[in-house]
């Protein structure tokens, strides 16, 4: 007889969002149209986004809606906010955390955004294109209109759940998803669910990431005219075959495969590059480049980054430039999230009865706030179904993909 009754009252909730799908769609291009762009890419942060959001979530009637902001003088507005929606269920003892980040990356070459202006967002064939549409806001609208159909139904969920919506993701996450956990709101056996990854049919859950290491490579020559380059040490050139170098370097040290990751080996990408001089005739003094590697958690960073110096000064000696190696960000993978940890075990029953589905779980690049959370011994998962779209020209949301994981949020609300 229970069962029956839970399976009734699974199927209104689940009729209920897909009625809701034109107003998620709607909420979806309110949404991107506000970009968040930290400071870093030049941007004046989330604070416009964050309003907008406490705003949503008033009117859904959430039972406390809380900024958590940190401070941050780059921004104009000083503050990088944090919002928690907290809707009660009857227990608070464990409660469900649902993660999603306002902060957006730059949309990069406007050409190549054939389909839609970054921040103009624009429905075609069941796609919302814009910025931002898949990474992150097409969960995070998922995350709140499973709550609306609670509220709607009138239905209490079986635990508290929380919405977090945080700043900085893209950048460090310093301003955001660990300015929370510092609160000291989370505990040991919360439920955590990070929907910032995953594959185009919802079937993996990510347990495990990789560690993650950032970058910045100054090279300094001596600037001179480009006709007497005797006269000067050409710093871009130092810098270019450096970079190569070190590129060869760590593919071939760092060669081994797990296949519990997808991709089953550490990458290593040379990716952004500083503009140098303004003019073609100029031999450039100084030479900035970045690097972006992610490492199998088995293999030591410290001797990692002792390898990439070495390096370093064995060019300084050959070619009498100065190579300087900052470390931007580096993340030490923690202990992979257990396979049988109970979100795990929730997430996967979610999954199969709201779409029928079995998934497979493993570990993937990592770089997602889950890092922070297994770091502070609260067992986290990464899942949604995306396209993985990010950081992409012509990023898009799908919107049936948003619809069906609303409907896996709703069911781990109100499973027991
Ligand atoms: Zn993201």
């Amino acid at each position: 007889m229970e069962t029956a009754v839970i399976c009734l009252e699974t199927k209104t909730i689940l009729n209920e969002i897909e009625k809701l799908r034109k107003e998620m769609t709607q909420t979806l291009i309110d949404l991107i149209r506000i970009p968040a762009i930290g400071p870093e890419s030049d941007g004046e942060g989330e604070l416009a986004k964050a309003e907008r959001l406490i705003q949503i979530c008033k009117t859904i009637g959430f039972d406390k809606v809380q900024s958590y902001d940190a401070p941050d003088e780059r921004v104009p507005s000083k503050k990088r906010p944090n919002i928690v929606a907290f809707l009660n269920g009857e227990t608070d003892k464990e409660r469900l955390w649902i993660v999603t980040h306002m902060d957006i990356v730059p949309p990069g070459d406007d050409s190549l955004w054939t389909a839609a202006k970054p921040f103009n967002p624009i429905v075609k064939d069941g796609k919302v294109y814009g910025r931002g549409s898949e990474d992150n806001t097409q969960p995070m609208v998922s995350s709140i209109f499973a709550m609306k159909a609670f509220k709607n139904l009138g239905l209490k969920p079986k635990r508290t759940v929380a919405l977090c919506f945080v700043a900085d993701e893209e950048s460090g996450s310093i301003y955001g998803i660990q300015h929370l956990i510092k609160q000291g709101f989370f505990r040991k056996d919360d439920l955590v669910i990070v929907p910032d990854g995953g594959n185009s049919d919802g079937s993996f859950i990510e347990i495990a990431e990789k560690s993650s290491i950032w970058l910045k490579i100054d090279t300094i020559g001596k600037q001179a005219h480009a006709s007497r380059p005797g006269d000067g040490l050409n710093a871009h050139r130092v810098g270019m075959e450096f970079a190569l170098a070190m590129d060869k370097m760590l593919h071939q040290k760092y060669a081994d495969q797990d296949a519990l990751f997808d991709p089953p080996v550490s990458t290593f990408e040379p990716t952004k590059k500083e503009r140098n001089v303004d003019a073609i005739n100029i031999v450039p003094g100084e030479d900035t480049t970045y690097l972006d590697g992610r490492i199998l958690p088995h293999y030591n960073m410290g001797e990692l980054l002792r390898n990439v110096t070495a390096l370093a000064s064995d060019f300084e000696k050959k070619t009498g430039a100065k190579i300087g190696i900052e470390v931007v960000n580096k993340n030490i993978a923690p202990k992979p999230t257990d396979e049988r940890a109970k979100i795990v075990l929730m997430l996967k029953e979610a999954i199969k009865k709201t779409g029928g589905k079995d998934v497979k779980v493993g570990g993937i690049g990592g770089g997602t706030c889950a890092a922070y959370f297994r770091r502070a011994g609260i067992p986290a998962v990464v899942w949604a179904t995306m396209d993985e779209m990010a950081h992409q020209p012509n990023e898009y949301a799908k919107i049936d993909n948003m619809v069906n994981d609303a409907k896996v949020f709703a069911y781990l609300t109100g499973q027991s």
